[in-house]
């Protein structure tokens, strides 16, 4: 096997096609998928110097595989970090953030607003070991600086939120962490590299789900942490084998193709999506529009900032209601009534998904912490595809133009 020798600064949009190739003899072009479990060893020494560490060489998937590793390349490219170590989701990214980072008696602070499954390993299943979490304001720095504690060890956050797209200030809570000698993760699932790089602006860890945009046709489960090469070496690397959350080579494969598209994808998503918050704010039946792309988002300039110019793919809309089982009623009327979005919570598809967070996503919290998001049964969040926008606009008229009459 040949690895390509690239010249030193290339742009993102080239390391997102010629990034962590490594060519077989038949010299082929498009990057090979290495289905194997297993690696045959040239002779008994080399199997055993490769075991002992002492060599280089593949041999057993889940301590390495080159269709994986050129993925793991790829994205610690894209990130601008020396390393990135592949997982079978993005669960188990951040299950594995916390395995490497934490131990009984530590302490975390993350965002009140981070994705479902986040919240309750971080408040459920980390606590059945003696982690603690306190879960604090997306928006409100001091709430986090005024959280942190002697045996605080990390913190977590997830930005823009689903499915308000709540901006937090990425840089200011590096400062805060690394002031008190604390850790900062940034899941960056929503924005990808192409719109924000949390370690350009302080984070330590970068999580990613690759079943949203890095796959980006929501085809398979991924996920990564991307950091230095000494958290990859010394923090995650033993523990990700051991456990053996590794990601399959054909998921791997798959997401290192979708890398290729990925800047184009999301700039012309991010467009997609600007285009149909600003005609929502124009419908008279619709009540509020969630985008960080609009300059009425609270955070509309250090979205700007933070994000390269761009809003992302996912737009929130409330429907206007006089109580909560009206307001059900007329959403999923609008959801009911599309023909041409999906009717499924995943995100980072060509296909336009809409989706009810306070039946699905949010589903199991109490009507209380719901009231507490913001997450109203008005709400619809629609995670923006590929499609000529003018059939999406046209598909959420169906239900939205006589959504006032239905009580
Ligand atoms: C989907 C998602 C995850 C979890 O990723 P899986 O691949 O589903 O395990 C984590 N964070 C965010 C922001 C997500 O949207």
């Amino acid at each position: 096997m040949t690895t390509q020798k690239l010249p030193d600064h290339l742009h993102q949009d080239t390391l997102a096609v010629r990034t962590g190739i490594e060519r077989s003899q038949y010299g082929e072009n498009s990057e090979a998928l290495y289905l194997t479990s297993s690696f045959i060893q040239p002779d008994a020494e080399t199997a055993r110097k490769r075991f002992a560490n002492e060599e280089d060489g593949y041999t057993y998937t889940r301590m390495g595989n080159p269709t994986v590793t050129g993925m793991e390349q790829r994205l610690a490219a894209l990130e601008g970090t020396d390393a990135a170590i592949a997982t079978s989701s993005g669960m188990a990214a951040i299950f594995l953030l916390g395995m490497g980072t934490l131990k009984t008696g530590d302490h975390v602070v993350c965002s009140q607003s981070v994705f479902g499954s986040t919240l309750r390993l971080f408040a459920g299943e980390f606590g059945k070991f003696g982690v603690s979490t306190t879960f604090v304001s997306q928006t409100d720095i001091a709430q986090w600086k005024a959280a942190i504690q002697p045996n605080t060890k990390l913190l977590f956050a997830e930005t823009p939120t689903n499915p308000l797209t709540d901006i937090c200030d990425i840089a200011a809570l590096a400062s805060v962490a690394h002031e008190s000698g604390v850790l900062l993760a940034v899941d960056n699932c929503f924005c990808t590299p192409v719109l924000q790089r949390p370690v350009a602006l302080g984070a330590d860890f970068v999580i990613h789900s690759g079943t949203k945009f890095l796959d980006g046709q929501g085809r398979v489960m991924a996920g990564a942490i991307c950091c230095s090469h000494q958290y990859a070496n010394e923090t995650f690397g033993s523990v990700h084998r051991t456990v053996g959350m590794v990601l399959s080579p054909f998921n791997a494969w798959v997401v290192t193709k979708g890398m290729e598209t990925l800047s184009i994808r999301m700039k012309a998503q991010s467009d997609n999506a600007l285009a149909l918050a600003t005609w929502l704010q124009t419908c008279p039946e619709v009540a509020r529009v969630y985008y960080p792309g609009l300059a009425s988002h609270p955070q509309h300039d250090l979205a700007m900032r933070q994000q390269s110019g761009l809003g992302g793919a996912v737009v929130s809309f409330d429907v206007p209601s006089t109580d909560a089982a009206q307001a059900r009623r007329r959403a999923f009327h609008v959801i009911d009534r599309t023909q041409v979005c999906s009717i499924t919570s995943n995100l980072g598809d060509t296909k336009t998904t809409i989706t009810h967070p306070s039946t699905t996503s949010h589903g199991r919290l109490t009507e209380d912490q719901r009231q507490a998001a913001g997450i109203g049964q008005g709400l619809i969040r629609m995670a923006v595809g590929l499609e000529n926008i003018e059939d999406i606009k046209t598909d959420l008229m169906r239900g939205l133009h006589n959504v006032g009459a239905l009580q």
